[in-house]
Order: C-alpha cells, then structure tokens, then sequence
C-alpha cells in the first residue's frame, strides 16, 4: 500500500455508528470525517486510516546512548525514525514542534518512506538498529510493524522509545520482533498524568509490565521537573514499583530544561539528580543513571556486586566498554544484565 492514508490495523465498528479505535487507552470513537486526539488517526469512508503512515519527519543516525538505551549494544548506531503525531499532550514536550503538528496545524507532512526504504539506510550507514523515536511510535504502529517485520529478515533489529500510552494487542503484534523499549515514567502520580500530559498512570505501569513479561529488554526513562515530580516519596514509590517488575531495569533520570508550554521553572539541579540515584539504588534498582548531566558519573555503568566501572560514558559517547559478550563483569564474574552482542 502506498505512503499515507493507510488502512489502520486497530479498530472496530461501534454499535454507536463510530468507529471505535483500540490503539492507545484514549479509546476515541469516531464519528464520519473526524480524527482522533492524536490527529493522525481518521475515520474516512467507514475506515480507519493511518494518515502518517510512511510519512517520515525525521530519519536521522543517532548513538544508541542518545535514546537512551545503556544496555542494549554499547557504542552502536541506531538509525532513528519518526512521523508527526502523539497521543500525549505533556505541557513540557521538548519534541513538541513535531508531536503536535497534526494537531495544530490539521496536516500530516513527511517524506513518503516505505518500511523497505528505512531498512535499507539502516543497512547503508551499518546501523545496528532502527529506533522509533522522537515522537510516539504507537501512532505510527502499522508503519513501525512493517519496518519490523522487513528489518529482522535483514537482520537489523528494532528498539522503541515510548510513552507506554498504548494497548495491550499492538505490542503483542510486534510478535518478538522488538528488541528492546525505553519507557517513559513521567510520574507515580494519576494526578500529574492527568494534568500535565492529558492521559493516566496505570496503563504505562501495565505496559512496562507487559513488555518486559514479553522478553523485551526494557530501560526507564524519567524527566525530573523541579516541584512536580521530583519529591522523595513519588520517587521512591516508583522506584520500588521499576523493583517489583525487575530489578535490573536501567532507571534514566534526566534533567528537566524548561520548553513548550512549561516555562515556569529553572533547570533541574544536578544535587536532585543525584539523590533521586541514591533513591533507585536504595530502594534495590542495580543500575540508575543520570541523563543531560554531561560529564557526570552517572552515565557510566558500574558492577553492583564489586563497583568497578564497566562502560564509560561521557554525554552519548562511550569511552570504554569492559562487558564481555556473555554480560559479565570482568573483575568479579557478577552477571550484567542487558543485550550486549
Ligand atoms: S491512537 Fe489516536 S485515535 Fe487511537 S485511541 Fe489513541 S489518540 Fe485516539
């Protein structure tokens, strides 16, 4: 099928005479002519249409690290993808000129790519991986599918970087053919959800819970936004939450710089960084890392049984790697868990 106004794969016929989309748990009911919150999802002639399929807005060669992924390959490239769109609203999007494109402005612009375009450029530039970034790759999942299914027989791999807002049947239809995810944790609170990025709490907690029952290695991602979500008590919660899931899940927490909608407040300082490490590791996290802080130890991996340090990193480079290909610390033998060949 061609670029754009593609068939979409997750919906059904409503009684109401609407067609009810089952992709992310927003669960909008579409009227003839309308598009759903994400604006890229519309209800033409009795269909449910992709209008961002193949349609890329950014194709770019970025470090694994830049994702971030720590775990997954060390020092590779991952050609990175994305269209317009996204089913969140988070006033504080630092992607927002082209998440919320579709929505501001009613168009869908991007360059037609087809699955089979991207899988070759991840080929041509010995990308180890394709990424599904930038803005939501759940709203641009029938595209991402197919790069999937193409990529595995080329033998390039899929990783995804995602708010997590998205069903349970789409992420099972990867049919393990995604490699890995980093899932955002923007907040334990329903409340921050709500207020800040117009969706919920529990249906990300199901994800990551998901994907990792699934075999999808899974890293966590969470922007810390001076006086919202940065208390010791929300972040401990979420911290013996990642535990609970498993313990080994590498934990990103990132410095807020304020952009879009939420200009109100500073930077993150670096001292809240660095306690909300000291929070992750006491509550029995492996690995936490710091994110935006250039320079800082917290980018690099250390052993959890006898502290050496394993990969070097300084911003998105890494320096050194001292994991063997089994994932294991050279010092002392202790298993690293992650995808290191
Ligand atoms: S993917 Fe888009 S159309 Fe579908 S439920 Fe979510 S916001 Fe609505």
């Amino acid at each position: 099928m061609k670029s754009g106004s593609h068939q979409a794969r997750y919906y059904e016929a409503g009684e109401d005479g609407k067609l009810h989309c089952t992709l992310c748990p927003h669960g909008c009911k579409l009227a003839a002519g309308q598009r759903g919150l994400c604006g890229v999802r519309a209800h033409v002639d009795g269909q449910l249409v992709s209008l961002n399929y193949g349609r890329a807005i950014a194709v770019h060669m970025d470090p694994i690290e830049k994702k971030p992924f720590f775990h997954v390959l060390p020092g590779s490239r991952s050609l990175s993808v994305a269209t317009v769109g996204c089913n969140l609203r988070c006033a504080h999007c630092q992607n927002h000129d082209i998440s919320q494109y579709a929505t501001r402005r009613g168009e869908v612009p991007g360059d037609p790519t087809p699955p089979e375009a991207v899988v070759a450029a991840a080929q041509r530039g010995a990308a180890a991986t394709i990424a599904f970034t930038y803005t939501e790759p759940t709203i641009f999942i029938e595209w991402a599918q197919d790069i999937a299914e193409r990529a595995v027989v080329a033998g390039v791999r899929c990783v995804s970087v995602t708010n997590g807002f998205v069903c349970e049947k789409p992420i099972r239809d990867f049919d393990g053919r995604l490699l890995a995810a980093n899932v955002d944790l923007k907040s334990f609170r329903d409340e921050f959800y709500q207020q800040t990025c117009k969706a919920r709490l529990k249906p990300v907690c199901d994800t990551i819970e998901r994907m990792r029952s699934l075999g999808i290695w899974v890293e966590v991602t969470t922007l810390l936004i001076p006086g919202l979500n940065d208390g010791p008590d929300e972040l401990r919660a979420m911290a013996r939450f990642l535990v609970s899931v498993d313990p080994a899940m590498p934990w990103h927490l990132s410095r807020f710089h304020p952009d879009n909608e939420m200009l109100d407040r500073g930077s993150t300082p670096v001292e809240t960084i660095a306690r909300a490490r000291q929070i992750g590791r006491e509550a029995g996290l492996r690995f936490v890392y710091s994110g935006n802080v250039w320079g800082d130890e917290g980018e690099s991996t250390f052993c959890p049984a006898c502290g050496a340090r394993l990969v070097e990193r300084v911003g998105f480079a890494v320096r050194s790697s001292r994991i063997d290909g089994q994932g294991a610390c050279p010092d002392c033998g202790e298993r690293i868990e992650g995808i290191w060949v």
